[in-house]
């Protein structure tokens, strides 16, 4: 489904001449978008920061979300929930959602 969506997607961008990211399938037409000289989105550029600054896929990335998780431990002992998770329905949050169930 997801893979019959992106064909779809790139289908629709190839004939319109819509400029896409190399990297994403973000294009232009997302809202305060820009590109640079490699054609790489400013929303690529961005993941990238957040990954270098909290260590994602490292051992100090591992670490800093345990710390977090014991706090949050720690803070909720004794009360009804640990804490809130915000999702609005997308994949990705139900995924959040159901993980941090888990740790
Ligand atoms: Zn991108």
């Amino acid at each position: 489904m997801i893979k019959y969506q992106l064909e779809e997607h790139y289908l629709k961008t190839a004939k319109t001449k819509v400029k896409v990211c190399s990297r994403c399938i973000y294009d232009e037409r997302v809202p305060q978008i820009y590109f640079d000289s490699d054609g790489v989105c400013n929303y690529c550029k961005l993941i990238e920061r957040l990954r270098e600054q909290y260590g994602t896929n490292t051992k100090l990335g591992e670490e800093n979300l345990r710390n977090i998780i014991n706090t949050v431990k720690i803070n909720g002992k004794s009360k009804k929930y640990d804490c809130i998770v915000g999702v609005s329905g997308g994949t990705e949050k139900m995924e959040l959602k159901s993980t941090s169930c888990t740790l």
